[in-house]
Order: structure tokens, then sequence, then C-alpha cells
């Protein structure tokens, strides 16, 4: 083996495990098992053409030249992006630790009280700065916020019968530009329409649903919008904001002054900028909107026992369930950076943002006193950190930022030729000196600043007088050993892919390699604002270009957009351009979408938001989609198709032998074909969606590709398409052209973008290849060692199954009435997460071991579920109760299993070490099953709640 090369060390198995696993699975090679799962007539007959593989070492070289070709300037572009001091602390503890950015979201909460603690303490410090009772976990970003403010608006809009029927949306001038672009993307398919006027004198119609204005606005003012507010509400108008995190420090927060909505980027909470991402959107809302609130929320609950402790609320409003009623497509938001700023704001408490924002505030102060002095006009009378300066007519902007450029300063430059300044936590004395320097060089004259409180140039009537950060968790990690030992006690609560394998179907957590990770940290790709100077990004712009490429490759297809970040925004972000190819040859009455019914929540979600109505084709017994009733719906909808979305292999983890004709048929009845690039683990380098036909995909970076899922995001989910779509992918003003934006930023999360990119040229075709193989065995291994037991449901045209499975458990409840759930929990007792639960059949468990396991790990699993097999036949059989056995009662809790009474039938060590391996590994767990009806019953989203008991 060489040992330089990443692929020996991401696949889980070698040659050896092979042999023995294939005798299992009960096929003689390698080649004969992929022949027989995948169909012939998609087989790649060529390699795909990648570059030869880079070992480690050469990537690492690789990457740091790279960043290297990126010139860090001092940076005041502002526009929703600044300058941040991570904390260390945070950086190494949480950023840099597997434990916190490889977990899953944490749906099963007994296992994720440590990340569900964090983001609670972000939905607090979320609430306390917005002053609305109600914040969710995490958007994607401030853009993608707002669009997600105008749908809630437009879905509450029949509150009052008075507008029943209004379809406008008012958007101040003063909003960022790329969030009235993503803005304008969405809302218009959904039949929306966007007035744009001035607030102070815009007067409202029966025909407006809501309104959106930004504080501190665009140009860096801080208005008063109350008498605003008052007109939209006489008017039965909702008012959404989008507010300035860090300003909220020293202003009066828009819930205090009644806006409906709060929403933003938290970036400033201590995030770099990353060329654009990923940072965490945020939206806080009032208690009464807790079923419209798009997004996860965490909310408090009890155990078993209970014990209060934490879990994700009110699931059954999310696409998972609701589908094409769901509030939102959201799935993968940003959880990791939420976390990040949830620690931010614990570590500095209410003092130590105070005391970060008013350095900002007096900052700001100087430099625009300073350019006054020196002859220009500061037109922003009150303002938090931004200021608007107007040239004198004799210096011209191009003049202007000559000046600035050679000394290596950005600053915004209006379209309307003003100077734009946003001074953030970074800025010092004297940097200050030198933005003024700028200013004199031009006017040709010198001024030196003096070090002095400048007092305050916010309106007096909205200065904030309100605390925030009051809970105790806000003051008592203030020292650099307290925080780390939080932060460890937190993670201690965890299970991740640093503990054992998380077998979740659909979601392929396979190993995201140190080497792969470490890049992420470069100073030169963490201190790039999105909007500066192309020249600026030469090597974030290359690697951008190099990935792009060999995704195109990898999928088969002649273009691509990093925009959207996660699989769901690109699943929209297809769709968009499907329509606006459609819209170009004239079919864009073209208005329906046809969804096999095994999909994944987002696809009809996301086709909704799109404008689409949804046709729905069945799925037959095999778990295939149905072919008689996909003939017949494309018939009967072949005037009016826009497209298909269809995943493959499908979601219940077999490659359909019919897919090349289904998309045939699509494409005679004058329909897309979009393909759902969730699986893609199982195609790479054996097939891909342009050779199979497909019209355009997407692709999850955080599954398939390599980036850690972080307990719920980052996200990227990019996508690839044919040629005749290409011209209708996503813009962006920053790339000339701004139609059909998406996300905030140019070119979304480019941050986590070397982990894919390194993924990629470390593994090579062969590697790649080998990996999907890999995972394939791994899964039909696994099918092979389950075959006798639980069963498994669907298997493909030749009896295999793709890279994951799904687990039968719903005659094993029929017979004895323990749950897939129940074995879900039982599975925390051995040290395991649980495989994908009920999705996308009720009652199983679904399983995807990807290629990163091995061979011990996967028997150790086999091990693991053949003794809960036992265990259930042990209810079945009456030797225990179904009341009172090991699988209802788990997980077992530390707390339980250390306490003087024990009442249960069964021994402490049946609960606790129910086979040898788990007594060398144990995972602790210290809350009981949790109970999810009180959650939800009673909605506790801060710090602050608890129970009235
Ligand atoms: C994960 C997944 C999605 C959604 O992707 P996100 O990145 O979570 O938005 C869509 N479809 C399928 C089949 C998936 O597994």
């Amino acid at each position: 083996m060489n040992t330089n090369f990443l692929a020996n060390r991401h696949i889980g198995i070698n040659d050896k495990d092979i042999q023995e696993m294939l005798k299992k699975i009960g096929v003689s090679s390698v080649d004969e098992l992929i022949e027989k799962t995948i169909p012939e007539n998609i087989l790649l007959k060529e390699p795909l053409n990648l570059p030869p593989a880079m070992s480690e070492y050469e990537y690492s070289n690789h990457i740091v030249e790279l960043a290297k070709k990126n010139k860090i300037y001092k940076t005041y572009i502002g526009q929703g992006w600044y300058n941040t001091i991570t904390p260390a602390v945070i950086q190494r503890n949480v950023f840099e630790n597997p434990v916190w950015y490889t977990s899953y979201t944490p749906y099963q909460g007994e296992v994720s009280q440590g990340r569900l603690e964090a983001l609670m303490n972000f939905q607090t410090a979320i609430s306390d700065l917005t002053g609305l009772p109600l914040a969710n976990c995490s958007l994607l970003d401030e853009a993608t916020a707002g669009a997600e403010a105008m749908t809630m608006m437009y879905n509450l809009r029949s509150r009052g019968k008075k507008k029943a029927k209004a379809n406008v949306l008012f958007v101040d001038n003063s909003v960022f530009p790329e969030t009235k672009a993503v803005i304008k993307t969405r809302g218009i398919p959904q039949g929306m329409e966007i007035v744009h006027g001035d607030y102070k004198t815009f007067e409202f119609t029966d025909q407006i649903f809501g309104a959106i204005v930004q504080y501190p606005n665009n140009e860096g003012s801080v208005e008063d919008y109350r008498v605003f507010v008052e007109k939209a509400h006489a008017n039965e108008t909702l008012v959404a904001v989008a507010a300035d995190i860090l300003s909220l420090a020293l202003l009066t927060p828009p819930g205090e002054w009644g806006a409906d909505i709060a929403f933003g980027s938290s970036q400033r909470l201590g995030i770099p900028m990353f060329y654009g991402g990923p940072s965490a959107g945020y939206f806080a809302t009032r208690a009464e909107y807790k079923r419209n609130i798009p997004g996860r929320i965490i909310g408090w609950s009890k155990d078993a026992y209970g014990k209060l402790c934490y879990r994700m609320a009110l699931q059954t409003r999310e696409q998972h369930i609701k589908r094409e009623r769901a509030t939102s497509n959201i799935c993968t938001a940003q959880a990791l950076l939420a976390t990040m700023s949830g620690f931010y704001a614990v570590y500095h408490g209410a003092e130590g943002i105070k005391e970060i924002a008013n350095r900002i505030h007096q900052h700001a102060i100087t430099v625009s006193e300073g350019v006054k002095v020196l002859g220009y006009e500061q037109l922003n009378e009150y303002f938090f950190d931004t200021l608007y300066i107007k040239l004198p007519s004799c210096i011209s902007l191009e003049q202007f930022r000559e000046v600035a450029l050679k000394k290596e300063i950005n600053f915004r430059y209006h379209d309307t030729g003003e100077v734009g300044i946003s001074i953030d936590e970074t800025t010092t004395d004297a940097d200050v000196q030198s933005i003024l320097c700028v200013f004199g060089s031009v006017a040709e004259q010198e001024l030196t600043v003096k070090k002095e409180e400048k007092g305050c140039a916010l309106p007096k009537e909205l200065i904030r007088k309100s605390d925030f950060l009051t809970h105790e968790v806000f003051k008592k990690y203030h020292t650099e050993t307290e925080m780390m030992r939080y932060i460890k006690r937190l993670d201690r609560q965890d299970i991740s892919l640093a503990h054992s394998m998380i077998s979740l179907g659909s979601c392929t957590m396979k190993l995201n390699a140190a080497a792969e990770v470490i890049p992420m940290t470069r100073p030169e790709f963490m201190g790039i604002h999105p909007l500066a100077p192309k020249y600026q990004a030469a090597g974030s712009l290359e690697m951008i270009e190099n990935l792009g490429n060999l995704l195109q490759v990898i999928t088969g297809f002649d273009g691509i957009s990093l925009q959207p970040n996660s699989g769901a925004a690109g699943e929209y972000a297809g769709l968009r351009t499907i329509r606006a190819y459609l819209e170009s040859i004239k079919q864009g009455h073209r208005s329906k979408v046809i969804i096999p019914a095994s999909a994944h929540g987002t696809n009809p979600a996301s086709a909704v938001q799109a404008g689409y109505d949804i046709v729905l084709v069945d799925s037959d017994e095999g778990g295939n989609v149905c072919m008689d009733d996909f003939r017949k719906k494309v018939e009967e909808n072949k005037d009016d198709l826009a497209a298909l979305m269809i995943t493959y292999p499908s979601t219940h983890g077999i490659f359909e032998k019919d897919i090349v004709e289904i998309c045939d048929l699509i494409h005679k009845a004058g329909g897309q074909v979009y393909m759902d690039g969730a699986n893609m683990n199982a195609q790479v380098g054996l097939t891909n969606p342009g050779y199979i036909g497909a019209d355009v995909c997407h692709l999850n970076l955080h599954k398939t590709f390599a980036i850690p899922h972080g307990g719920g995001g980052p996200g990227v989910g990019p996508i690839c398409c044919a040629k005749h779509l290409v011209p209708f992918l996503p813009g962006h003003a920053y790339l000339g052209d701004n139609t059909n934006e998406v996300s905030s930023a140019p070119y979304g999360s480019v941050g986590v973008m070397p982990v894919t990119y390194g993924y990629i040229r470390m593994m090579g075709e062969a590697g790649l290849k080998r990996a999907t193989q890999a995972a394939i065995i791994n899964a039909n291994y696994l099918a092979a060692c389950f075959n006798d037991t639980y069963g498994v449901v669907y298997r493909g045209f030749k009896g295999f199954v793709g890279h994951e499975m799904i687990l039968e458990c719903r005659k094993i409840h029929e017979e004895t009435g323990i749950s897939e759930n129940d074995i879900a929990k039982r599975l925390m007792d051995f040290g395991y997460h649980a495989p994908t639960l009920s999705f996308p059949v009720y009652g199983t468990l679904m399983i995807e071991p990807t290629e990163s396991e091995s061979k011990a790990e996967l028997d150790n699993f086999v091990e693991v579920m053949d003794t809960i097999w036992k265990e259930i036949h042990e209810v079945k059989e009456g030797k225990y109760t179904l009341e009172d056995n090991v699988l209802v009662n788990s997980p077992h809790p530390e707390y339980e299993m250390v306490s003087d009474e024990w009442n249960h039938k069964y021994s402490r060590a049946k609960a606790c070490y129910p086979i040898e391996s788990v007594r060398n590994n144990k995972f602790w767990i210290n809350v009981a099953r949790i109970d999810n009806t009180l959650g939800d019953r009673t909605l506790l989203t801060t710090r602050y709640e608890t129970f009235e008991d």
C-alpha cells in the first residue's frame, strides 16, 4: 500500500477484506457485483478524465500555493460581510474539532445534547439581540432569510379578510442589493409582485401583504421606522427587518419597535468572511408564528424520568412531513456556524459584545469627523459602523479608488458615486489613521486623529435601554479555561464520527479527512470579502474554477453554479434554471413537475417555491417508479410538463433499470429532467447524470464530497447542467448579471470548498471509483448479514442493493410491539447513532455505511444489530414484558445506571454492557428517552424558559 495516498486511508476496506465480503455477498468479483447492481446501459465506458491523484503532501503544498495567490487588503466594504475575530478557543475547540464538525443534525436528541445546548445558546442570543421571542437555529444566509421572511408574510396574509388576495411586497430602496435580488428570484414565480420605494413616503394599499426594510440600511443610515411600522400594522401588513446583529447591542432592537420579523446574518458574531460563506443566517419572529417560522427550532423537553433536556421542536412543520405544504424547503442549514456564533456570545457576554460594538462605533465617529475636516461630506446623520461619503466634484471615484488600492485598502464604491466605509471588530487606531490618510492624500491635506471618546452618532430615541444576554450561560465562561471546559463538557454529550459509524441512509456520513479540512483555516481563505476586487481573490477563484471543472467531469455536464448553500437550495436553483430556459423557448406556460412518491420532502417543497404544481407518481412493489403510472402521468400532463425530479439511485437505494427510458419519456413530452444528486456516492466514476440523460442535477458536497455535516450544516449544493441550460444558471451582481440570484454571495460558501477540492484532487479517478465500489460493497455486505434476521425491503433487478438499504422493522413491530424507534434508541446504549428513521418508508431504518467504514466496524455493527435482534425475540418469547425490557427503556442514562435504585427485570449489565466491545468504548448518555409531545405542546426556545410545574 502506498501510504501517501488518501484513497488508501479514506476507504475502509482492503483487498483481503473485499475477498471475504464478496464471498458473503455471493459474487466472485467486484466487477460482477457492480454489473449486477447498476444497469448495463448507464455504466461509463471510459474512465473520468480527471487529473492524477495528488498525495496528501502534494495537495497541502498545492492548496497553500493557491491560498497565497489571494491578497488580503484592509477591507471596509461591509454590505453584509465584515472582518471578525474568531476567538482562538472557538476556532480550535469547535471549528477544528471533529466532534463538532462531523456530527449529524440533532434528530436523535439523546446523543446530541451538546450541540442542542449550543444551538439553544444561539437562539437565545438572537432572540435577546433582536427583541423577538422566537428564533430558529439558523438559515442559509441573509438574502435567503429575507426570501423566507417574504414567503412567511405571504402565507400569513389571509389572517385578515382584507389581504386575502394581496400579492405585493414592499421592499425599501435601501435594502442590501443581494437581498433584493434573491427576493426577486423567489417571489416572482410564486405570483408575488415586488415594489421598491422610499419607506418614508410609501402609501400602503390592499395589495400589499408585507414590507421589508433594513436597519441600519444599505448606506449605513440608522432610520427610525416606528411610524412606518404603525402605518403598516394599521394596514394589516407585516414588517420584516433586516438587521445588523452586532448593531443591536447599541440600538433599540426591532422587536421593541414593532417589527414582526427580524432576519439577517450572524457572520459578525465571530465567523470569518470566507469569500462569502459559510455563516449562519438568522430569523426571529413573534411567538404566535411558531407554526409558520422556517427552519429548525431547538426547544426544551423532559426525558422519560422528568429530567430537563433539549430537542428539535415542531418537526412536523418541516418539509420531511409537510412536503409541498411545508413552510419552507430548508433542510441543511448552518448549524456549525450558528454553534460558533452562539459560543461567541457565551465567551464575550453582553459586556464584551457591547464593548466591541462601542469600539466599532467610536472608530466610525472618528473617521466621520476626520473626513469632514478634510472637506468631504458624510451623508449619514445617524450611523452605527457604516459611513456614506460624498466626494467633492473635483475628485473622481476612479481617482479615489486608485489611491486607496495603492494603500491596499478596499472601500465600498456605490453606483451613485459615494464611498462607503464599514468599520469592524478588527479595526485599530492605526487603521483609522490609514483610512484618513487615503482621504487626506486625495484631498492633498494631512490630518492626525486624537484618541478620545467621541460620544454617540445614534438617534437618541433608538439607543438600546433593554438588557440582553442576561442568562448565566452568558456570564460564566469569559476566561479561556472555563470556555474550553464548557465546550468540552458539551461535546462529550454528542455522538459524532469521532466515536463510531453514523450509517445515515441518504446522508452519506463519510470521512472528512484532516488533510481536506485543514486548509479551510488558511488566513488567505478566511479573510477575503466576497465583493473584493477579483484580482485579490485570484487563488480562491482558481480553486473555484478548478473545482467547477472537476465536478462537471464527474457529473458529465457542461456548466455549474456553486451558489446554492444546500441541497434543497440547489433543487430550487435547478428548477429556476429550468423555468428560465423554458421561458426562453416560449414554453413558460409549463407548470407541472412530476415527482415519485418516494422523493425526499425537499423535492416537493422546492418545486412549490419555484412556482410549480406537483404530480405524484406511485412506486411499484419493488420500490421503483411504477412505469404504468409514470407513462400515464406523463401523457396526461404532456402539454404542461416542465420537469421530472428524480433521485438516482432512488431514495430506496436502488438503481432502477428503466432510468434511461424515464428520461427519454420526459424529453419526448417536452420536459426537463432534474436529478437529485444526494445519492451521487453510488454513481461517482461508474455512471453520471449527464450520461444517464438528465439535464441538471444538484450535488450535496456535504454528503458525497466530504464536506463535514457540521451537525446540520454548512452545506454546499452546486448545480451542474447540460449546455442548453448554462445561460440560465444563477447570476450575481459581482459576476456582472444578477438575474436568478439564489444566495447572498456570488459563489456561495467558498470557505468549505477546499474540502471537496482536496477530496477530488487527492482521490483521483481511480480512488473515486474505488470509493464508489467500496460503498456498494459495504452496503451489500451489511444487506447479506441482515438477510436472515431483519431482512431488506427493496432490492434491485438482480437482487442487490446500491450504496444503502432499507431494513425491515415493520414485521417486528407487528409481532412484538417493538418499534423501529426502540431499535434506534437501543443502538445508543451500544454507542451508535441511529440510521435514518422512517424515511423513505415508514416503520423502517435506512442504513448507509459509506466506503470509509472498515470491515471491523461493520462487523461490530452487525454484532450489535444481532444482539438487538435477540433482545427483540426475548420480548416476543415472553422472557421480558413489552412494558419493561431493554428496548423500550432505552437509552439507559448514566444517572439511572449508577442510582441505588434499579427497578427493571433485567440486570444493569445487560442494559449497559450488552456486548464485550461496549466495555472498552462506552458512550455515556445522560438523558433517558426524550418526550417529544411535551416539547411541542409547550414550546420553549430560549435558555430563560422552563416548564411550569
Ligand atoms: C439530503 C437530501 C436532500 C436535501 O439536501 P440538503 O442539503 O439537506 O438541503 C434532498 N434530497 C435527498 C434525497 C437527500 O438525501
